[in-house]
């Protein structure tokens, strides 16, 4: 018996035939993930017949790609001597890999504007001439094996690939009996507390999760990780997983999904795929070296990839046959992204933040504002509370440098826990200007997974703020000044030796390098430790940052205690976050079009949640809620 998304396939069949001139010989029509594709025999009279992409567009109301017949695609290696001879030189082309199975020829260059050529006419000539499509990939500035790891493995697993593209191409096809007419959500994590971020959607026909994130400071079970179970269906019933971005409170629990049952789509935007395995990954190591339960492999992290379905910003796309999916830029980290969903032709339109900044940084434009629609926003509030408001950027820069300068001048190191993705490119682009202007010659000291973070924001330099992208575009990253320099085996050289700074991971203490600068650097007095980024009640920084410690048992790998004295100066600098303060988040609210009915506010700590929330009502007008964990709302 043929399912129904055959008898669509069939009729869109039937529409393509009839657009389609019988000289580009049309082949055959499959369903691929969000696309429709269309095999030809003749691709070059395809293209040169006007307006044939558009008008079949317009008739399916899809995405199309348009592939020539695998027996009319020319000899790899004939075609790769055509891009040879048609890409200039100084694209800098250094790999040209192909992918037979989605007709695709991989070229990888520093300079993919010189491969894509003036209105995309070097393309079309590789295309027209060879009928391989060119995916052109830009080779980061700095050498990151994240980026080299992931573009191998989607290649090497094309065949898997495939078939889940296949796969959900049909699922997204079929329709349904009876459209939705009700939307709740409920959250199942990172409500009214930051960690595990987690919301369920539900429509009468939809199920999506937006974020699966942990909580990586605590290690009580019931609160490390979301509350999965009060979902009311399994995990293969779940449409779809949308990431809002790659630290860990929002990403650091999708392999568990794809380890116990899910198979369907993640989409998030390219950076995010990327840094996100990084994270997980470096999380799996720390995890499996202390002992603790480890709730999946470096499997299902590979699955996740194989599952995940990269989206740029503003790109509409359909998840489910009734509900519309677009990312729009968050502000937060680099590929960082706020959820729109729009339900079943404007039955309910909804706006996820995920962690926003909607102010000045030095690395990204600040949050999208306009949506087509919004009735309900779902905002982050780790800002929120009554005093938390932030000294603007230049105070901020100015309190760094002098923490430095003063550390410097008595002989001391000064440690920076952060996190490897956000905060410390942030600080990096300070430290790399500050120091030039004030003529500083000490080394700063990159140690955790910072480096190869970096790295991937080479690679992705169109999300960048554009005075940061001019510099990458050109040869002068900023992250590759020499004053930085990564750690490899001579962390305790660093430790013994001069006046210095030390950027490690991780920001909130929890465990990584970080752990063994603080514990050699903090009983002398002439060292300073900077608190940069938010420091959870649950994490040790928060009790450090307080001064309400003044002996830190510290665990040691033959699982004995350290004791260690803490009188190394303590500095918080608050005004470097990528979260908005209280007054950035009402300036959210307030500059929202169209103004949402309803705010609910998630992802911070009970109090402010509430505050947030009250001040919101008041403010504006609008009703709000604060939802704990195990509540669910009826949107609609
Ligand atoms: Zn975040
Ligand atoms: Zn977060």
């Amino acid at each position: 018996m043929k399912s129904e998304s055959d008898d669509v396939l069939r009729d869109f069949e039937k529409i393509v035939k009839e657009i389609i001139p019988d000289d580009c010989g049309f082949s055959k029509i499959e369903a691929e993930g969000l696309s429709i594709v269309i095999y030809v025999d003749d691709i070059k009279t395809f293209y040169e017949t006007n307006q044939l992409i558009r008008k079949i567009a317009g008739a399916l109301k899809k995405q199309i790609k348009i592939r020539s017949t695998p027996s009319f695609r020319k000899d790899p290696e004939e075609t790769k001597q055509f891009i040879q001879k048609v890409v200039p030189e100084d694209a800098g082309v250094n790999g040209i890999y192909f992918n037979p199975l989605f007709g695709e020829v991989n070229v990888e260059a520093m300079k993919p504007g010189l491969v894509i050529g003036k209105g995309g006419e070097t393309l079309k000539k590789i295309i027209k001439s060879t009928g391989w499509v060119v995916n052109v990939l830009r080779i980061p500035t700095m050498e990151s094996s994240t980026i080299t790891g992931v573009r191998k493995s989607l290649l090497k697993e094309a065949d898997e690939r495939k078939k889940f593209l296949n796969k959900l191409g049909s699922r997204i096809l079929r329709s349904y009996e009876e459209p939705s007419t009700w939307v709740k959500v409920s959250a199942l994590g990172g409500a009214r507390e930051v960690g595990r971020s987690c919301f369920f959607v539900e429509t009468s026909n939809s199920k999506i999760l937006l974020d699966c994130g942990i909580n990586p400071d605590t290690s009580d079970k019931h609160r490390s990780f979301p509350a999965l179970n009060e979902m009311g269906c399994s995990l293969s019933e779940l449409d779809a997983v949308v990431l809002s971005h790659a630290h860990l409170d929002h990403s650091g629990f999708i392999p568990y999904l794809y380890a116990y049952g899910y198979e369907g789509p993640l989409y998030c935007t390219h950076p995010t795929r990327d840094l996100s395995v990084m994270l997980q990954m470096d999380y799996l190591n720390l995890v499996n070296k202390s002992n603790s339960v480890v709730p999946y492999s470096v499997k299902d992290i590979h699955n996740e990839l194989l599952h995940t379905i990269p989206l740029d910003f503003g790109e509409v796309v359909d998840i489910t046959p009734e509900i519309k999916l677009t990312l729009y830029n968050a502000g937060h980290i680099l590929g960082s992204a706020i959820t729109h969903l729009h339900i079943n032709n404007g039955l309910h339109n909804l706006v996820y933040t995920g962690d926003l900044k909607f102010g000045f940084t030095q690395l990204f434009d600040p949050a999208h504002v306009q949506f087509p629609r919004a009735e309900t926003l779902i905002m982050e509030s780790t800002y929120g509370g009554k005093g938390d408001i932030m000294p603007n950027r230049k105070e901020t820069e100015q309190m760094m440098m002098d923490v430095v300068k003063k550390t410097i001048e008595r002989g001391g190191k000064v440690l920076v826990p952060v996190f490897a993705v956000g905060r410390s490119q942030e600080i990096m682009l300070v430290f790399e200007r500050y120091m030039r202007e004030m003529g500083l010659e000490v080394p700063v000291y990159l140690d955790g997974m910072i480096r190869e973070a970096s790295a991937i924001h080479t690679a992705y330099p169109e999300y960048l703020k554009h005075n940061v992208r001019n510099k990458i575009l050109s040869g002068r990253s900023p992250f590759e000044s020499e004053i930085f320099e990564t750690v490899k085996n001579n962390r305790q050289e660093i430790i013994d030796g001069d006046p210095c700074v030390i950027l490690a991971t991780a920001g909130m203490m929890s465990g990584g390098p970080v752990l063994e600068y603080f514990k050699q650097l903090a009983s002398d007095e002439k060292n300073s430790i900077v608190f940069v980024g938010y420091q959870s009640p649950l994490s040790l920084g928060r009790k450090i940052q307080r001064g309400s410690l003044n002996e830190v048992p510290l665990p040691t790998p033959n699982g004995k205690t350290d004791i260690v004295n803490v009188n190394m100066e303590i500095f918080t600098v608050d005004g470097f976050s990528g979260h908005s303060d209280r007054r950035q988040l009402l300036a959210y609210v307030k500059n929202l079009e169209p103004k949402p009915k309803r705010v609910i506010l998630c992802h911070g700590e009970d109090k402010k949640v509430n505050n947030l929330a009250s001040t919101i009502n008041k403010m504006f007008k609008i009703k709000t809620d604060s939802p704990m964990v195990l509540d669910t709302l009826r949107l609609k």
